[in-house]
């Protein structure tokens, strides 16, 4: 039987119908139609006019960073829980990340502790150059507590919705909270160009600045002209063509992923010591199905179970205030994200699988947690 993955890519007979028509029409070098409509397409979903296609999800954090003003020195707020790339790109700037744990309700960065951290930080002189909020496994922050705090203390707000394309809050979508936004497609994602991102903003001239620096920060000129620093950071016109065809898939995808959740939830029902991610908004995409269990014990037990039958699951993100790298980093935590990290598990939930592969995950997973160690 074939390994079943955690969110493994759902491609098929649509891209590769538009890889091949942008390859048979010559669109090979970086800029093409695919790659304008493709832009053009995440801004219809977005309602924002600007969209910049990027070769992933970091370098869109990373050209974020620097739009709002992130500069060498600076603090920037950033949720811990999530993974690297986000705390990576404020180090790309020079900055210094100070991590915001989790609240309860949302798992994404918590509003009493942003507040706390950003009325320190007012009161020391020295508040953040950005806040980076993430939306952690497909649901947004509690944006109706935080945009208002951003705001009060005048610190510009970056959405990292990689994992949250789709998503809507309050029925608006995911990455228009902040400043400005942006979503990954790396290939794990709930839809994917094999790799890439995407850099979103209320403007087309901010989006056009973005464009600018992702593409060598060329003058116009017939020559090259160079008056700035700037990055090799363009998705290729290829890649984009794959990204249009997912996206004309992306509602069905995302349907069936939360389908997946649902179908977890019915086998777990009346299992003691299992729940599930709260959904604080029924916008979430479904991109992963996570579940935490009172003890964690049971936990790896579960997942070594799983892996033992060729079946990836793994553990909750691993908080960046725990991370080796970020061990010198300053934080505003009070256990959430860690106790996260040590009793949850995400579970398959690619929608690629089928309902068979569901409930035979579900099954070894319940027989795991009956049979606890
Ligand atoms: C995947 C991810 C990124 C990075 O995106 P890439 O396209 O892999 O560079 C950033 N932030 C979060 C929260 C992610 O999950």
């Amino acid at each position: 039987m074939a390994r079943i993955f955690l969110s493994p890519p759902d491609v098929g007979p649509l891209e590769r119908e538009y890889l091949l028509r942008a390859f048979d029409e010559g669109w090979i070098a970086p800029v093409g139609p695919d790659l304008d409509a493709f832009e053009a397409e995440i801004s219809a979903l977005t309602g924002w006019p600007g969209a910049v296609a990027l070769a992933s999800g970091t370098a869109a954090l990373h050209l974020a960073l620097l739009e709002v003003g992130v500069q060498p020195g600076d603090d920037v707020f950033v949720s811990t829980f999530t993974f690297a790339a986000t705390a990576n790109a404020v180090a790309y700037c020079g900055a210094n990340p100070v991590f915001i744990d989790s609240d309860d309700a949302t798992w994404n960065m918590s509003p009493e502790l942003l507040e706390q951290a950003l009325t320190d930080a007012a009161a020391a002189g020295r508040l953040p150059a950005a806040v980076v909020v993430v939306d952690l496994y497909g649901q947004c922050a509690d944006y109706d507590r935080i945009v208002p705090l951003c705001q009060r203390f005048g610190v510009p707000l970056v959405e990292d919705a990689a994992e949250a394309l789709g998503a809507t809050y309050r029925g608006r979508p995911a990455g228009t909270f902040g400043d400005v936004g942006l979503f990954s497609f790396n290939g794990n994602k709930i839809m994917t160009t094999s790799g890439g991102g995407m850099f979103v903003s209320p403007t087309t001239e901010t989006a056009d600045r973005v464009r600018y620096l992702a593409t060598q920060a060329r003058q116009p000129a017939v020559h090259y002209e160079h008056t700035e620093i700037g990055w090799n950071y363009r998705l290729s016109n290829l890649l984009a063509a794959i990204g249009r065809a997912q996206l004309e898939r992306l509602p069905a995808m995302s349907a069936r992923r939360v389908e997946i959740n649902a179908r977890y939830r019915d086998a777990f029902a009346g299992l003691e010591g299992v729940s599930f991610m709260p959904i604080a908004d029924p916008g979430w995409n479904g991109w992963l199905t996570c579940v935490v269990f009172d003890d964690p014990a049971v936990r790896d037990h579960v997942q070594k179970t799983l892996e033992t039958a060729d079946i990836e699951s793994r553990p909750l993100w691993k908080p960046m205030h725990l991370q080796p790298v970020f061990a010198d980093s300053a934080c505003v935590v009070d256990g959430t994200s860690q106790r996260l990290f040590d009793h949850g598990l995400c579970l398959p939930s690619g929608s690629v699988l089928t309902d068979a592969d569901v409930d035979r995950v579900a099954g070894l997973a319940i027989e795991a947690i009956r049979s606890r160690p």
